[in-house]
């Protein structure tokens, strides 16, 4: 039996899980895909709100700033990408100049530090490419950008080097609680027994909710659309460009990403699919207008790929984290919606201090809270580079040609903690397939490594899990 299962692998859950991997317990996280990061977590603008739009007083607002403020020495200990590059929100004439101030006071009081609104002069000087009609915007230095498979997975290997279990393809089906103060799940892979359960499905944690709980909730998924632009963007913008925020949040964004490509998007639609992450022509329009209002020029043209994520509108827009009152000892991490990226780090400690007390637990000694990413030879000076091809020649073979990755980068992603088994686990961790050529160069380099590295045959390597196999034969079966 164990103490804690946590249900989901996004950045909610592993965040939760590394928090908690300080004390002693026994802790099982299960996921229902083949890895973590495989939900709202791997689809969103990756941007760290600086925290002024969240309703004053509200969770969101509380743990949107604690957040952002942990995001940089946790980038420093976990070895992932993050950038403060200040955000901006765009006011496109005087009648908005009143909503900006609001915008402006609210960020003041969720605390958020060097906020100010800025006039058009300073605005053109800071981006160039802003739409001359601009007139203000409220600028937050403090805002920033992450690589989100970065953070996730950072957050997940350094939960299980301290002692969390991960079960993949392990869905939740059902879950009962005993008079014995134990909760029994069942799953597609058997039952697990455990004292406390942390529900962190994302836009199923409702229906966890739900299996437990008289008082029901309910999310809606809302749909946004992105374009991603190529790297020959850069420079494009410097900082997040937001519009101001409306009734579905926080509008079309033009922002730099952390690895150098320009995102464009969200769209927000509410729909009923909970697996509903296609694009369609009329958002991906839709998303293109909006963003050229605030930008000049966008250099469209440069797209290399479009996708959606769902967000987990609850609806009531605020987190739901904490003890079930109907339901003891099961916790929600229910609605997390934006700004739940820049959330994580705040909700981990959150969740771990309220279940600490619950469990009464002692810190694990021997916890490490340091941990290094894949290796990237490019960040190397040529001396060390040419010494490691030299010890590794893997590290000499460039496997995706858009991206520079070489094989070496991919059997570490394979072989380190929670390696990848799939295409877009090598993607997440090492962005083989992430460049403009979007894997049709590197993609079948990359299934016969996967191949050889786990010793299974190329028909059993799937893209992301499940049956997503890339080879249903081969042409000799057909004589
Ligand atoms: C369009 C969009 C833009 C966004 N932009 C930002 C942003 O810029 N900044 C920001 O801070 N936030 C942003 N967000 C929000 C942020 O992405 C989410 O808040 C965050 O990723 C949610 O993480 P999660 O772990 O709660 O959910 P998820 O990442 O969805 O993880 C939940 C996991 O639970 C698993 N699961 C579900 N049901 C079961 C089951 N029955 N059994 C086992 N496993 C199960 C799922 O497979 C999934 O892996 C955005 C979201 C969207 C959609």
């Amino acid at each position: 039996m164990y103490d804690i299962v946590i249900i989901g692998a996004g950045v909610t859950g592993c965040a939760i899980a590394r928090e908690l991997s300080r004390y002693n317990a026994s802790i099982c996280l299960v996921e229902k895909c083949e890895d973590v990061c495989c939900g709202t977590s791997k689809a969103n603008s990756a941007i760290v709100h600086a925290g002024y739009d969240a309703a004053s007083g509200s969770l969101m607002a509380k743990l949107n700033v604690e957040g952002n403020r942990l995001m940089g020495s946790l980038s420093e200990d976990l070895d992932f990408p993050f950038r403060r590059n200040g955000s901006l929100v765009v006011c496109m004439s005087e009648d908005g100049l009143p909503n900006l101030n609001e915008l402006y006071q609210n960020g003041l009081a969720n605390g958020v530090e060097q906020l100010r609104i800025i006039g058009k002069e300073e605005l053109r000087s800071l981006e160039p490419n802003i739409s001359p009609y601009a007139v203000a915007a409220l600028y937050a230095p403090t805002g920033g950008i992450v690589c989100p498979f970065g953070l996730t997975i950072a957050l997940a290997e350094n939960a299980h080097i301290n002692g969390v279990e991960f079960k993949f393809n392990t869905e939740v089906l059902r879950l009962a609680s005993n008079n014995e103060n134990v909760w029994s799940i069942e799953t597609n892979h058997g039952k697990i027994q455990t004292k406390y359960v942390v529900n962190a499905a994302g836009v199923y944690a409702d229906f966890i909710h739900n299996m437990v709980s008289a008082k029901k909730i309910h999310i809606t998924p809302r749909r946004g659309d992105y374009c991603l632009l190529d790297k020959s963007t850069v420079g494009f913008v410097e900082k997040t460009i937001f519009q101001l925020p409306d009734k579905y949040g926080k509008g079309v964004l033009v922002s730099p990403t952390i690895h150098g490509n320009t995102i464009v998007g969200p769209t927000a639609i509410d729909i009923q699919d909970r697996e509903g992450t296609n694009t369609t022509a009329e958002g991906i329009n839709d998303l293109i207008n909006k963003a050229n209002i605030t930008v000049n020029n966008l250099p469209i043209r440069q797209v290399i790929t479009s996708f959606a994520g769902l967000r987990a509108h609850e609806d009531g827009h605020e987190f739901v984290i904490g003890e079930v009152e109907d339901a003891p000892r099961f916790i929600d991490c229910a609605g997390i919606e934006s700004p739940g990226l820049s959330s994580a780090p705040a909700i981990g400690i959150l969740v771990s201090n309220l279940l600490c007390k619950k469990l009464h637990l002692n810190l694990n000694p021997n916890f490490n809270g340091k941990r290094k990413s894949v290796l990237d030879p490019k960040t190397l000076s040529k001396d060390a580079y040419a010494k490691l091809i030299k010890e590794n020649p893997a590290y000499g073979n460039i496997i995706c040609r858009c991206e520079n990755v070489t094989e070496g980068e991919i059997l570490d992603a394979i072989h380190r903690p929670l390696g990848a088994k799939s295409l877009d686990g090598i993607k997440r961790r090492t962005r083989a397939g992430m460049g403009r050529c979007q894997a049709g160069f590197c993609s079948p380099r990359t299934l016969e490594i996967l191949s050889r590295e786990l010793g299974l045959p190329q028909s059993e390597i799937t893209k992301c899990g499940g049956a997503s196999k890339l080879i249903v034969g081969t042409s000799k079966d057909r004589l």
